[in-house]
């Protein structure tokens, strides 16, 4: 009864391996109709040519062995047959070189494209939650790095495992057919092979397990002397160096004694590998010679018997690499797969139309991050209104950001509702939602593409947005800067791509920032206040432009400086996920709790 589930439980386990790899199959035919069809006809069309050139070589040397008298007929007759197979191999050597030069590169590369165009729109729809967490984000990382080559290699494996198929069978044929005998040769070639091959796999997997640590903390410093975040600090810390170099000489010394110890296992069995070919050749020719000694077999057949004796051993060990390989590709396509079938959570029901913005209702709300059980945010209510700016403020850690997020559909909470318009958030399109989010957080990116679509974030429409971008350049204070590049508004941002890349100091990234909620016209405004690494003056004059953003729209800022938010309708003060006072700042002044003492306290810094 147990053997039997064992039984079918390994059945079902290489169904599934199976399936993983056609799964592969059909979305590499999806990508790019034809390119299947060409890599197994191309396999199937060289290995046919192999075996013609095999058949024609042994007819040649046969006739050239045996025959007596030559005369002119017979001379001109194998002068054609070796003209006609150097012409044969000429032509399928060019057009060999054609298909895989040429046709096969451009069809990786639309799959390749198409592949990866795959894996972005997924990536952008997959909700925050899923790059938390810590597994998923593993997978997705690796689907993402290796899903075209892993493509690539799934068809590799059938087109050489189709073409080692039809290889056995005609070499097979062929020994058969001339010196079954042969085939004990080939056993015994293809045992020694498949034995070793097994032992070196085993072995090169655990030299790959211990030497991965030493390498990546090998790789750790490579890393730090490269990335430009830790550029700044290992020029200003010259001391420090000392310490990662010392780091990656252990590691290095710890990978010079690995090499050592597992070089001399990896020669020894390649040694034995291959000295038993060696061996096995040795004794095929004796026995050919031997039989050819005899009269039992011609020149030709000696020839190419001896050639395919060795043939057909490495087809078969072709075949018998197949289902390992089967194996390896299903482990990384079932993380493909999960990660292309996977179906984001949040807001996902609702299908009603959201129009303009007027009111969010934030209604005893609390939340955990997804795989965490402490609550960040614990029973929060709020409700924002056009022209009313509310402010956030709290200690870090408080959960500002959290609810931020929140308010801006990347998390739904976990308890509690958000009502848009007076309805559940839930009810609307997600999509609908987010259009109107306009959010300046401390951390946001600018691109590696031109000024322009840095403001607009969206693949520019035409003269229109440019004016717009203008507009929003002379607002936020960049407009100067912007225009006196060579460039203007089409500069490329970031040094990315190279040293004529636009690089703006810290404040006017911030300004370029408001740029985008400017010309977006969006209705919500989550605002961060400006990294307090800005100057002071910048710093005001950078509150005071969104304070102006905010006039006609639901506003949200969030602050550790309260003389920046002092204007607000209602105040929130957050402590450890919950509201504990509400008010505005005259009130909350009044009440003389914490606020009044935060802000007490920055005064009376403010004045020293
Ligand atoms: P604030 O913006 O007020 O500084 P946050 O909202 O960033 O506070 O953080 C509130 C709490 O939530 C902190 O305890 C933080 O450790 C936790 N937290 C923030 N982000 C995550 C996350 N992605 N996963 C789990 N916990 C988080």
């Amino acid at each position: 009864m147990n053997e039997k589930t064992m039984k079918e439980k390994k059945k079902e386990n290489n169904l599934h391996i199976l399936s993983n790899n056609l799964y592969m199959l059909r979305a590499i035919h999806r990508f790019c109709k034809g390119h299947i069809a060409i890599v197994l006809g191309f396999a199937l069309f060289s290995s046919i040519s192999n075996i013609v050139t095999l058949l024609l070589s042994r007819y040649i040397i046969n006739t050239l062995s045996t025959e007596q008298v030559w005369g002119k007929a017979q001379v001109s007759q194998i002068v054609c047959l070796i003209v006609g197979v150097a012409l044969y191999q000429l032509a399928v050597l060019w057009v060999e070189q054609y298909v895989s030069q040429v046709i096969l590169q451009k069809n990786t590369q639309v799959v390749y494209e198409r592949m990866q165009m795959e894996l972005f729109q997924k990536a952008a729809q997959v909700e925050l939650a899923c790059y938390e967490d810590a597994e998923f984000y593993n997978r997705f990382s690796m689907a993402m790095q290796q899903a075209d080559s892993r493509a690539l290699a799934v068809l590799n494996t059938f087109s050489s495992f189709l073409s080692a198929l039809f290889g056995v069978g005609s070499l097979l044929a062929l020994l058969v057919g001339i010196k079954p005998f042969l085939l004990v040769f080939v056993a015994f070639q293809v045992a020694v092979t498949f034995g070793m091959n097994l032992r070196l796999i085993r072995i090169q997997h655990r030299y790959m397990e211990e030497r991965m640590p030493y390498q990546r903390r090998a790789e750790y410093t490579k890393r730090v002397y490269y990335l430009q975040n830790y550029a700044k600090e290992m020029r200003l810390y010259p001391k420090f160096t000392q310490v990662l170099e010392e780091k990656f000489s252990s590691a290095v010394k710890k990978l010079k004694q690995l090499t050592e110890i597992y070089g001399k296992k990896l020669a020894g069995i390649y040694g034995l590998q291959g000295s038993g070919g060696i061996i096995n050749t040795t004794m095929t020719l004796l026995y050919l010679a031997f039989q050819t000694i005899r009269g039992s077999l011609r020149i030709g057949d000696f020839v190419v018997l001896n050639t395919s004796v060795g043939q057909l051993s490495s087809q078969i060990l072709v075949i018998l690499k197949t289902i390992p390989q089967l194996y390896e590709h299903s482990i990384y396509i079932e993380h493909f797969r999960e990660f292309l079938e996977y179906q984001p959570q949040v807001y996902q029901r609702g299908r009603e139309r959201l129009g303009k913005l007027e009111e969010v209702v934030v209604d005893q709300i609390s939340f955990c991050y997804p795989g965490t059980a402490a609550e960040v945010l614990h029973e929060i209510s709020f409700t924002m209104r056009r022209g009313e700016p509310v402010a956030v403020v709290g200690q870090n850690g408080a959960g500002k950001t959290t609810l931020m997020k929140l308010l801006a559909g990347l998390y739904e909470p976990t308890e509690g509702e958000i009502r848009l318009n007076g309805r559940a958030a839930a009810d609307y399109r997600l999509e609908d939602w987010r259009r109107q989010v306009g959010i300046v957080f401390q951390d946001y990116q600018i691109y590696a593409v031109s000024v322009a679509e840095n403001i607009w974030m969206r693949p520019l429409k035409g003269e229109e947005d440019l004016n717009m971008a203008e507009e929003a350049l002379k607002f936020c204070g960049l407009y100067e800067k912007i225009h006196s590049l060579p460039e203007g508004l089409h500069s490329i941002m970031t040094r990315e791509f190279g040293n004529e890349g636009v690089f703006l100091s810290g404040g006017e990234l911030q300004r370029l920032a408001l740029a985008r909620i400017y010309v977006r016209r969006d209705s919500l405004l989550i605002l961060d206040e400006p990294s307090s690494a800005l100057d002071p003056l910048a710093e005001r004059e950078i509150v005071q432009k969104m304070w102006e953003l905010a006039a006609d729209r639901l506003t949200v800022f969030i602050s550790h400086r309260l003389s920046n938010i002092q204007d607000a309708a209602r105040i929130y003060v957050m402590e450890q996920g919950r509201i504990a006072e509400a008010g505005n700042h005259k009130t909350l002044m009044e009440r003389n709790g914490i606020y009044a003492k935060m802000y007490r306290k920055q005064n009376s810094k403010k004045m020293t």
